[in-house]
Order: C-alpha cells, then sequence, then structure tokens
C-alpha cells in the first residue's frame, strides 16, 4: 500500500509499505478521506511541541472496514466508519476519572507514537471505532474528529443559554466552536480573523459580527461595542501570542478563556491579569467519546454544517501540495481533505 511518511520537517515521502497486519482487537480501515488538521501543518514544519517524524501524519478521517480481527465482533467488512484517534492507557489517574483525553500515557493516531491515516489502510484498535450514519458522506466522516474538538472545548467551557461570545479565529475549529456554540445556547457570536474570506464564510454559517482584526483594534471594538459589561465567554483558536494577549485584554473581570489553539512557540503573556481579574484559563484538549458521538449526531441531524468548510481535495500522491497550498495561505483554503 501507499503511503505518505514525513521523516524530517517539511520533507514527506511517498512509500510502498505492506498492508499492516490486523491483530486480534483491532480492525483494518480502508482510508477514504483523512483531512489535515492545523496541528498537522505544526507536524510539518517541524514545530508541533510532541510529534516527532518519521510519522505517517492523519488523525481526521473515515474509511471502509476490510479486515476484523479474531476478537472483533461488534464490527463487520464494509461497514463505513470514522475513528476516535486517542489510544489511551485506561488505567492512569484520568483515565479512571473519565478524562481519559488527558491520559498519562497518550498516544495519538497521526500524532503521537502512532502512525496516521495518510496512507491507504491503518490498523486501529476496535474500541476507537465509530459507525457512520448513512446520512454522513466520507467527506464529512473527515469531519468528525475536527467537530468533537469543538464539542469538548464547548462543554468544558459551561457556556451558559444567552452568552456573548467572542470566538478569535475563524479557521475549521474556529468555525465548529461557532456552530456548536451557537447549538448551545450562545447568545451572541462575534468572531474574528485576519483573513476575510474566512469571516464570510463565518457569516455564511451564522455569525452575529465578524471583525477582521488587521483593520480594527479588537479590544477597543469589544469595549466600544459591550461597553463594561464585555463579553462572557472567549475562545482562543488561534495559538499565537497576539491572540492570547487580546483575549486576557478583552476579558472582562472574572470571564472564562478557552484555549483551544496548539501554540507554535512559547507564548509570552502577562499573567498579572490572570489573578487582578480573577480570569479562567482553561485548557481544552481533544475530546472523549461522549464528545465524538455528540459530533456525529449534531452532523447527522445537520445542526451544524461541517461539508462548506471543505475547500480543497487532493489525492494522496499529491499531498506536498497540499501541504504547500496550506502554507502558501493565497487561496480561500479552509479544509483540505486527502482523499485515498
Ligand atoms: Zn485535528
Ligand atoms: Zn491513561
Amino acid at each position: 500500500m501507499l503511503q505518505a511518511n514525513l521523516v524530517k520537517p517539511e520533507k514527506v515521502i511517498l512509500e510502498e509499505v505492506e498492508i499492516p497486519s490486523v491483530r486480534e482487537n483491532e480492525v483494518l480501515i480502508k482510508v477514504k478521506y483523512c483531512g489535515i488538521c492545523g496541528s498537522d501543518i505544526h507536524s510539518y514544519k517541524g514545530k508541533h511541541p510532541f510529534v516527532h517524524p518519521p510519522i505517517v501524519l492523519g488523525h481526521e478521517f473515515s474509511g471502509i472496514i476490510s479486515q476484523t480481527g479474531k476478537k472483533v465482533k461488534n464490527f463487520h467488512k464494509e461497514e463505513r466508519v470514522s475513528v476516535e484517534p486517542n489510544i489511551v492507557c485506561g488505567k492512569c489517574y484520568n483515565c479512571l476519572h473519565g478524562r481519559y483525553n488527558i491520559c498519562n500515557y497518550l498516544k495519538v493516531i497521526g500524532c503521537v507514537g502512532y502512525n496516521g491515516a495518510f496512507a491507504q489502510y491503518i490498523a486501529v484498535p476496535q474500541n476507537k471505532v465509530i459507525k457512520l450514519p448513512r446520512e454522513i458522506s466520507f467527506e464529512e466522516g473527515a469531519l468528525i474528529e475536527p467537530t468533537a474538538v469543538a464539542v469538548h472545548a464547548v462543554r468544558k467551557s459551561k457556556q451558559k443559554i444567552g452568552d456573548k461570545v467572542l470566538i478569535l479565529g475563524a479557521g475549521p475549529i474556529g468555525l465548529l466552536i461557532m456552530q456548536v456554540a451557537k447549538v448551545s445556547g450562545a447568545g451572541e457570536i462575534i468572531i474574528t480573523d485576519l483573513l476575510d474570506y474566512r469571516l464570510k464564510k463565518a457569516k455564511e454559517l451564522g455569525a452575529d459580527k465578524i471583525v477582521n482584526s488587521v483593520s480594527r483594534d479588537l479590544v477597543e471594538f469589544i469595549r466600544e461595542t459591550y461597553g463594561e459589561n464585555g463579553i462572557d465567554l472567549i475562545y482562543e483558536c488561534v495559538g499565537r501570542e497576539e491572540t492570547l494577549s487580546e483575549a486576557i485584554q478583552i476579558a472582562r473581570k472574572g470571564t472564562k478563556i478557552m484555549i483551544v489553539g496548539v501554540p507554535e512557540e512559547n507564548p509570552r503573556v502577562n499573567l498579572a491579569y490572570i489573578g487582578d481579574r480573577e480570569l479562567e484559563l482553561i485548557g481544552s484538549l481533544m475530546y472523549i467519546r461522549d464528545d465524538f458521538e455528540e459530533a456525529i449526531d449534531l452532523i447527522q441531524k445537520k445542526k451544524i454544517q461541517v461539508q462548506p468548510l471543505i475547500t480543497h481535495s487532493f489525492k494522496l500522491k499529491d499531498i506536498k501540495k497540499a501541504f504547500e497550498l496550506i502554507l502558501k495561505k493565497k487561496e480561500n483554503v479552509m479544509k483540505v481533505l486527502i482523499e485515498i
């Protein structure tokens, strides 16, 4: 089979390897679509804090079961599936307390310690496989994973009905959080980005206010528009020092800031504000099964739209072109899928 191996930063080689053999508790999946995630871009550039080449990337995928291990009872050949890519120990403190997304021994398919789905086939433990309802296409199936990230972040934020919500960053995660936040009862959603086409998409998908933070000073805009009471909840979906620092400046005293973006470098922010304003900076990492199931439900029932986020699709052999397209930031790129 063909796989795309990231052997060192910015160097992906296509190689022919054996189809993985299936252990008794595993399922072999013929991959159909796999999305390129922001974190894959960090990895590609050699800037992801936890991803070390050589590795086959790819953790947002859908496919068809082509073989099942001896002990697999609930899945069958030809079934359409997606995969929850976090592989956990099941024994550490957090695993035993329902928070296996932050397992001490976390491995992530296509990220950490486990080859991913930029390959024709992948073998995964059966307990990580999840059936794809008929209403969800393979393309949409590749967006369940990022949707689960959004569901987890919104759930962790304990967002309240009617909350005024600010989302920094209108990339795929920002736009998914926006939709999930809306379904969860947000009163008003303001979303910001540097790129107009992303903001246009945000508007189409239901943003109440869009702000291009190149042409408008965001801190000032929020102060002028919302006065003293400001914003109730902020989702930082960029992971840059500037946006983190903006979030801290914008936050009303006592506000929550959800940290969803993955920072590339070590961002330096003014922690003095955290104490002084009693801000809550809350991290959100991946998801657990409930979030994944909720994501599937939202897509299946068309409560949120994922199809409009898909802007490009490339064949596996052209995966380098896909990465380069995203890095160039020229065309109107949102979610790029690899068709396998
Ligand atoms: Zn991802
Ligand atoms: Zn664990």
